[in-house]
């Protein structure tokens, strides 16, 4: 629909949404998409079945595809985007939305899932190759980060996905931990490849949550900047 083609979406994502069926927008994926294609921080009020998946990955992907692909070289500081969220099985959701789309993408942005199950020897061997999107539970994001095969230097683009079922879960220290290990978010919003290239590093985040308790309310106080807030 016009909505899609109006939106800003480059050509292959436009067509990653066609292939996907996805008509006409959600009422959450037209008031995100707007908001995540110019930077900003975003806060959504949504319940899984919204068209949350879709509203912070096609934004996410659009900058994302405008970095260069992590080498074997660079992949020590990937991986460009951390999508968390508190289950195994919302992170295997989330993974295979992001992998619809994603290989549309020329060259396809890699797309890699951290759960329990895999040895820590596999994992560190897959995104040592480079690895664009990680999705991930907060637990074993924090054990891939002291296993040091993993650094978030570059991750620019930080999705929290069910906030407020991740603090039920126990995860309100992982990920403050976590957040203290990505780049600040100090400058204005501007083409992330630009920022990058003068070595300046602006982070945006997306936190969605279906509540918003007070330690959910603490987190986005601390590392959102400005957010927008959206209510579905
Ligand atoms: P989510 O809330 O992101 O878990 O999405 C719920 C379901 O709706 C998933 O199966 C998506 O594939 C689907 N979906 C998301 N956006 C659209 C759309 N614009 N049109 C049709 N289906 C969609």
């Amino acid at each position: 629909t016009r909505f899609w083609d109006e939106a800003g979406l480059p050509a292959p994502l436009l067509k990653a949404v066609a292939s996907a069926g996805y008509k006409s927008p959600t009422a959450i994926q037209m008031m995100a998409l707007p908001l995540g294609l110019a930077q900003r921080d975003t806060i959504g009020v949504a319940r899984t079945g919204s068209g949350k998946t879709a509203a912070f990955l096609l934004p996410m992907l659009v900058h994302v595809d405008k970095l260069p692909r992590l080498t074997r070289e660079t992949a020590a500081d990937g991986p460009y985007g951390l999508i968390l969220a508190p289950t195994r099985e919302l992170v295997q959701q989330i993974e295979d939305e992001a992998v619809k789309f994603a290989q549309h993408l020329s060259p396809p942005a890699r797309v890699y899932s951290i759960v329990g199950g895999i040895s820590v020897e596999e994992q560190g061997f897959v995104m040592h190759r480079g690895v664009e999107l990680l999705v991930a539970t907060p637990g074993r994001l924090v054990d891939a980060l002291e296993s040091r095969y993993l650094v978030l230097a570059q991750c620019l683009y930080l999705v929290l996905d069910e906030a407020d079922r991740m603090v039920d879960l126990g995860f309100e220290s992982q990920l403050t931990a976590i957040l203290e290990r990505m780049p600040k978010d100090t400058d204005k919003p501007d083409e992330p490849d630009a920022l990058l290239q003068a070595g300046k590093l602006y982070r945006q985040t997306f936190m969605f949550s279906a509540t918003m308790p007070p330690a959910v309310e603490k987190i986005a106080r601390t590392y959102l900047r400005s957010p927008a807030y959206i209510y579905v």
